[in-house]
């Protein structure tokens, strides 16, 4: 299941699409995005912890949250 805070009817890319299942909540990724643009959210996913979110933009395709993440499946980049 994929979270953001804020969506359009648009969809602007590049940007993270976040598996929130898939998140153990490590901020790694929030620490590492050099735009800000990431933050834990404020409910629990399946296995009871706050997952990482895209705040709905920012996001410039760096990939660093990705390459930051231990989960393997949780962040992927989406671009044009
Ligand atoms: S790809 Fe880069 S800018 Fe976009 S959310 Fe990840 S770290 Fe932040
Ligand atoms: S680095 Fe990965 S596991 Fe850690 S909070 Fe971000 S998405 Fe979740």
């Amino acid at each position: 299941m994929s979270e953001e805070i804020a969506s359009g009817s648009e969809v602007k890319l590049p940007r993270p699409q976040i598996d929130a299942d898939e998140c153990k909540s490590c901020e790694r990724c929030v620490q590492a995005c050099p735009k800000q643009c990431l933050v834990i959210a404020d409910h629990l996913n399946r296995r009871g912890v706050k997952p990482a979110q895209y705040k709905g933009e920012g996001c410039i395709g760096c990939a660093i949250c990705f390459y930051n993440c231990p989960e393997p499946y949780a962040i992927k980049i989406l671009k044009p």
